[in-house]
């Protein structure tokens, strides 16, 4: 006798399964839905680009569960096994409903091979759920919640797969066919009915069972963390895309402040707390963890946009459920340094900093909820071009007995232009920074000149409180400037000043005609630096007997990429012995400066995170602590004061280190 399988095998009525399965496949439309509308509210603004890059990351993280393997190999195989149990399973029910509606070719090999693949595919997916229980409930990970739902899913799933190999071997144990042994899982569950008839008697209440549950689990994918599955590969191929800036007089009051990207991102997190993990504000215990917000975040847009969002009742029901769910508030916004280390490590690339970016919009456009102190920031940022409310005039005192060519002054003035940045200008402590640098330059004998008291901000402050309306009047009045003096290179102290110009400014810059777009080219001091090393334009003869460490700025390594080449300029000096901190280049811990934070009144917190990133250089034994950013100088020499480390670290900024292996100012 031919192997194969009758459909419906002793299952009446059929039209009921029917009926059940419209139900379950309305339910599961209707929830899919309400996702769908919110993201149309970002897509409409935007357009979505075919990529092949996108595509081939898709196939790579999406099928391989690539980042899900990093750091945590135990969490990708285990991920791995539930979704291609979970693949393999539903395939194999598409091609079965195709043999019964279109085709009838499951038979013979063709059966048999199709009933072992089913086998190993349901195994796998209940080693794949057993082993996430443990992982939740018997290790008790601490990033994993132990909420209903985790329980409530894992459960379903695991209920699904072992009642269809219950019904497989009810079947078996019933029909006794001679290829039993093919689907060797039912073949076994069956060996417990010795009765084909009792076996028989089961069989179609096993099979009602199995198809309730299975139906149940359709309609409840949209309405659970299971609906990932759907959102994980949008968001896979929507990383690659460049983030489209959005002018402030093209907004919509009415319009969310999301991109479309973070908008379906949110509907991609599995709440796995990678991001939780990693957070400095979390390691810092204050009150915020990255994934509340993006709970948070999507619990409001699904509210906001849900088809039956129209009706009171609804909207008061998902209020309240919502508040239930989780605890957050748009005052801990300001909590985020935007430090990225949550992107690093979510698997599904949620963008957090950008999100937390774009809700402080609404915050800042309310007038509500921001923090008093940023408030006045902005407010001198609107008055004197800088937040720290100096008049414009004292912007280049710090270059004041230095001679250097003014492109605003100076006729002769050309080279690069030497952008310092509101806090190198303004701040007692990082003037060392353009004091150092300039020296460099000098002594090596390089043109460069700078925009003296005419230098705006760049924006980046506004940019990263949501305050879009005031970066962009402060990239008009650089981009102005640039083009008065034909400024096209750009140097930079701050890896902020440098990470604007590089990522915002293009975003922009990319809307308006061809002719009237200025091609910059910005770098980061440590990146000309490291250049020149390479070069042998800078070359240290005189060896210095000491051991650093360097501590990665987030907006020069892990926004930018920029690790190596202050490591190069350190390894450049003959005796210095680098040694690296437990946290370093990607994982680098974040001072706690950026985000805006310098400009805010402490938050509340169990430990300053500028205070652990300093215990972190004091366990490695250096003598100095190099950084190359002036938030992080200004955080780190506060928290070695706090800590009492006055005498045991210095801190120091690369120019100043290049400076002291150089020679003293003096001998240039
Ligand atoms: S945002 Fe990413 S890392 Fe954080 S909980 Fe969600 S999926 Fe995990
Ligand atoms: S960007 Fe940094 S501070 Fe902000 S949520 Fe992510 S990890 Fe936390």
């Amino acid at each position: 006798m031919t192997p194969l399988r009758t459909s419906y095998w002793h299952i009446e009525p059929v039209w009921l399964f029917y009926l059940l399965a419209a139900i379950a496949v309305g339910v599961f439309a209707f929830g899919l839905m309400a996702h769908v509308s919110v993201w149309m509210r970002g897509i409409r603004r935007q357009s979505i680009p075919f990529s092949w890059h996108g595509m081939a990351q898709l196939a790579w993280d999406g099928l391989f569960g690539r980042r899900i393997f990093r750091g945590d190999v135990a969490a990708g195989t285990m991920h791995l096994l539930i979704m291609w149990g979970f693949a393999g399973l539903f395939v194999g029910t598409v091609l079965i409903s195709a043999d019964y509606w279109v085709y009838h070719f499951l038979k013979g090999a063709v059966y048999l091979a199709y009933s072992t693949c089913l086998e190993i595919a349901g195994l796998m997916l209940i080693l794949g759920l057993a082993w996430s229980l443990i992982r939740r409930y018997l290790q008790r990970i601490s990033r994993l919640e132990r909420r209903f739902e985790d329980l409530f899913v894992v459960a379903l799933l695991m209920l699904v797969t072992l009642s269809g190999f219950v019904v497989e071997g009810l079947r078996l144990a019933a029909q006794r066919p001679d290829w039993a042994g093919w689907s060797f899982t039912g073949y076994w569950v069956g060996l417990v009915w010795t009765e084909p008839q009792a076996a028989l008697s089961w069989y179609p209440y096993s099979w009602w069972a199995h198809a309730l549950l299975s139906l149940g689990l359709i309609g409840y994918i949209p309405y659970s963390k299971l609906f990932h599955m759907l959102a994980a590969p949008a968001t896979i191929y929507l990383e690659i895309q460049p983030p489209q800036a959005v002018p402030i007089e093209t907004r919509n009051p009415d319009e969310e402040p999301f991109s479309y990207r973070d908008m379906i991102f949110f509907d991609a997190c599995t709440r796995c707390g990678r991001c939780v993990e990693e957070c400095p504000a979390t390691g810092a215990g204050e009150p915020f963890t990255p994934r509340e917000f993006i709970v948070w975040a999507r619990n409001n847009l699904l509210a906001r946009y849900h088809p039956l969002s129209r009706f009171e009742w609804f909207r008061t029901w998902k209020q309240r459920r919502n508040a239930k769910t989780v605890d957050f508030d748009p005052h801990k916004l300001w909590h985020c340094t935007t430090c990225s280390a949550c992107l690093e490590v979510c698997p599904v690339f949620v963008a957090t900093p950008d999100a937390i970016r774009e809700a402080r919009c609404t915050v800042v456009e309310e007038g509500t909820g921001v923090p008093l102190l940023l408030t006045q920031s902005l407010r001198n940022l609107y008055k004197y071009n800088n937040p720290w409310e100096a008049t414009k005039k004292k912007r280049a005192n710090w270059a004041q007995d230095l001679e250097i060519p003014d492109f605003t002054k100076d006729e002769g003035a050309a080279g690069l232009c030497y952008f310092v940045g509101c806090t190198t200008s303004m701040d007692i402590r990082a003037q060392g920074i353009a004091r150092s640098f300039a020296w460099i330059m000098k002594h090596l004998n390089l043109p460069f000149a700078i925009l003296g008291n005419k230098e705006p901000c760049c924006g980046d402050i506004a940019r990263r409180a949501g305050e879009d309306g005031l970066f962009e009047k402060q990239m008009g009045d650089c981009m102005e400037l640039f083009r008065r003096f034909g400024i096209d290179q750009l140097i930079t102290s701050s890896p902020h000043c440098f990470h604007t110009f590089v990522n915002d400014y293009p975003a922009f810059q990319a809307l308006l005609p061809p002719d009237e777009q200025l091609q910059l080219r910005a770098r980061h001091y440590t990146m000309l630096l490291a250049e020149l090393v390479k070069a042998g334009t800078l070359h240290f003869a005189q060896p210095l007997k000491i051991t650093v460490t360097f501590h990665d700025p987030c907006y020069l390594g892990r926004h930018n990429g920029i690790f190596d080449q202050p490591r190069q300029v350190i390894d450049a000096i003959p005796g210095v012995q680098r040694v690296e901190m437990a946290h370093n280049r990607i994982h680098s811990l974040c001072c706690g400066g950026g985000g805006d934070r310098v400009w805010q009144d402490e938050l509340d917190a169990d430990v300053k995170m500028a205070e652990i990133r300093i215990r972190e250089a004091e366990a490695t034994g250096a003598d100095i602590l190099i950084t190359a950013c002036p938030l992080c100088l200004i955080m780190l020499e506060d928290a070695r004061k706090t800590t009492g480390l006055e005498q045991d670290l210095q801190v120091m900024d690369l120019n100043e280190f290049v400076v002291m292996a150089l020679g003293p100012p003096g001998s240039s």
